[in-house]
């Protein structure tokens, strides 16, 4: 198979689109017509233009309102459509996409649209053109893929063919197996969009919520083994109304496109177990084991708070960079890299986003294959000189510009700490019961959060859970999680939201971009921990006295133990009967915060209570207490 994108896809003027499209490696290119209008060049100047970047217009589109008219409709329908036809000569494109009729002067009657069909695919034939039938999921008549392949069926014209769309095909629930039974050279294009599920008018959904493969919740995958199935090996084309790619750079939303079809068809592979023809086979979705280790870039002035930050905490200074100014904290299985270097890329981070994180390192499986893998998917891959007898650790980029390394046991780098670190003699906190790390969230701009959604679950075995709407004392915050398939081994959650004044929002304008805000910490005594974390003078975000009043209200819990929680400051959450008890730091110079977290069998971030939080944080963020950066 090959790909190709809808113009309509992108932000942009038509030639700033053809070339992030070129940029992504795309085959083929569908000309809107809109976009083809607004342009300020003749057809033959987009032709060259396409030419030029070594692409092909595999369709102009979209041609509507044609089949089932009356006279003197009919005659006016084929007219504009002659003057279609004329303009794709000139644009060197022989395919055009008509859209099932929703004009209310339509007459239905499927031999009726087959004779209209037919005799638009003659006038198209002597041209050398071809046509091709798309049922809109609103169509008056057709709306349904059944109805418009029995109209091309009979039809029965080698210049009229049919067009899937998935989202029209999956948003109505059709059964997907009559697809298997249509001939595969009567289908002459596929195009291929995914959305969230939702309960709305399909017009609305469609010009509004579409989205990349493995971006939304439709059933992609089945629709493409049925695909598969007809032994159809052309183009398969994105086709994507949103608002939201359209507010991002062509270019990052074009290759985050073709991402989305490369993970589609590996899905696809795995799934049938079959090659996909044409398609490379990438090597496996990696394995993720753990957080290695995660690094913050700092300066003197903010290293020195935060290494005192962290030894209350109760870490102890374990290592010391053979070559660079590079200090490694240790508590249970968690690492955490404090980075004074005056120069290299901690240091430029900083610089940009003040003291944050600017690396995670994940344990995989394979850290060479993991790259690989990340390659093929048009991910960043990122170098940097080391010293001599030092690992290089592969890396890509990740939010914000920040990086994520890779570490495996099968190579040396399972050797990281001994060969790059010099032990030192323990100092700084003394072991507070925390033992590894629960989750991260990223933080980011809400135009990207379907970004690092794909970029996640197409790189590593992961699932991803239902997005979540969190209630900010300014606004709504979505909220998504992705955890290692399985074992949830490494849990990372992404934020964004729309409103400029939630704490998600406040947090990338602050700090200039997109990044860890939280990093949560897990402990299997959490009364103890924060006990101890306090006495070592740790400040606890303060819950309001009437959060642990409702709690004995909507709770079965004993006085005591509420009472033991509201000293502690620590929330409460309940499933079934699994539980979840947390609570969090103040919020450090650099816009971050620290959460501790004890789960008893259960599974989730304690949403409940995350307005609680978000009003207890807001109240803390006067402006007086936001870095002057
Ligand atoms: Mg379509």
């Amino acid at each position: 198979m090959q790909t190709a994108i809808a113009t309509v896809s992108l932000s942009g003027t038509l030639d700033e689109k053809l070339e992030a499209i070129a940029g992504a490696k795309f085959t083929g290119v569908e000309i809107f017509e809109n976009d083809l209008l607004s342009f300020n060049g003749t057809p033959r100047e987009v032709r060259g233009i396409v030419d030029g970047l070594g692409l092909r217009t595999i369709t102009f589109q979209p041609f509507r309102d044609f089949e089932g008219m009356a006279e003197p409709q009919r005659t006016r329908v084929f007219s504009r459509a002659e003057r279609k036809f004329d303009l794709m000569q000139e644009l060197g494109c022989d395919l055009l996409l008509v859209c099932s009729n929703v004009s209310p002067e339509a007459q239905g009657g499927i031999d009726r649209a087959a004779a209209d069909f037919h005799e638009l695919g003659e006038r198209a034939a002597k041209r050398g053109l071809r046509v091709a039938f798309e049922a809109l999921a609103w169509g008056r008549h057709v709306n349904d893929y059944r109805d418009s392949w029995e109209i091309v069926r009979r039809t029965d014209h080698p210049a009229v063919g049919l067009v899937l769309d998935s989202f029209h095909v999956l948003v109505r629930g059709t059964d997907l197996r009559p697809i298997r039974s249509i001939p595969k050279d009567r289908i002459f294009l596929v195009q291929i969009a995914d959305a969230p599920l939702l309960d709305m008018d399909y017009l609305s959904w469609s010009r509004h919520y579409r989205c990349f493969p493995g971006q939304g919740e439709l059933a992609i995958g089945e629709f493409m083994a049925a695909l598969q199935a007809t032994g159809f090996a052309g183009l398969v084309s994105l086709e994507i109304f949103s608002d939201r790619f359209r507010a991002g750079s062509a270019r990052s939303v074009a290759i985050d496109g073709q991402r989305s079809l490369l993970f589609m068809f590996d899905r696809l592979r795995q799934a049938t177990g079959a090659a996909v023809p044409g398609i490379r086979a990438l090597p496996p979705p990696s394995k993720v084991a753990g957080i290695e280790f995660l690094e913050f870039a700092m300066d003197d002035a903010s290293a020195a708070p935060f290494e005192r930050f962290l030894a209350g905490m109760g870490f102890a200074r374990a290592g010391l960079h053979r070559s660079k100014d590079v200090t490694r904290w240790r508590q249970g299985d968690i690492n955490i890299v404090v980075n004074r270097e005056k120069e290299g890329f901690a240091h430029s981070f900083g610089i940009v986003h003040g003291p944050s994180v600017c690396a995670m390192a994940l344990r995989v499986d394979d850290a060479a294959a993991t790259v690989a893998r990340a390659v093929r998917l048009l991910d960043r891959p990122f170098r940097q000189a080391v010293g001599a007898g030092e690992l290089h650790i592969p890396a890509v980029r990740g939010v914000g510009g920040s990086l994520i390394y890779f570490v495996d046991d099968k190579s040396e780098l399972g050797r990281l700490w001994d060969v790059d670190f010099a032990p030192v003699a323990d100092t700084g906190g003394a072991d507070a019961g925390l033992t590894r790390f629960d989750h991260l969230s990223q933080t980011m701009y809400f135009e990207e959060m379907l970004t690092w959604l794909l970029f996640y679950t197409s790189l590593f075995d992961v699932q991803k859970a239902p997005v979540q709407d969190v209630i900010d004392p300014s606004g709504i915050v979505q909220s998504q999680a992705i955890e290692a398939a399985g074992d949830a081994a490494v849990r990372l959650v992404l934020n964004a939201s729309q409103s400029r004044q939630t704490m998600a929002s406040r947090f990338v304008d602050d700090f200039f971009g997109s990044g860890v805000q939280q990093i949560a910490l897990a402990s299997d005594d959490i009364l103890r921990t924060v006990g101890r974390l306090t006495a070592n003078g740790i400040d606890f975000l303060a819950i309001p006295e009437n959060y642990y009043d409702d709690l004995g209200a909507r709770s079965d819990l004993d006085p005591g133990r509420i009472e033991r929680l509201r000293a502690a400051n620590i929330l409460y959450d309940r499933d079934g009967a699994a539980e979840f008890l947390h609570a969090y730091t103040r919020t450090l110079d650099g816009g971050f915060y620290f959460e501790i977290v004890e789960r008893r069998g259960y599974r989730g971030y304690g949403a409940v209570n995350a307005p609680i939080r978000l009003a207890a944080q807001a109240r803390l963020a006067r402006p007086r207490d936001l870095p002057g950066r």
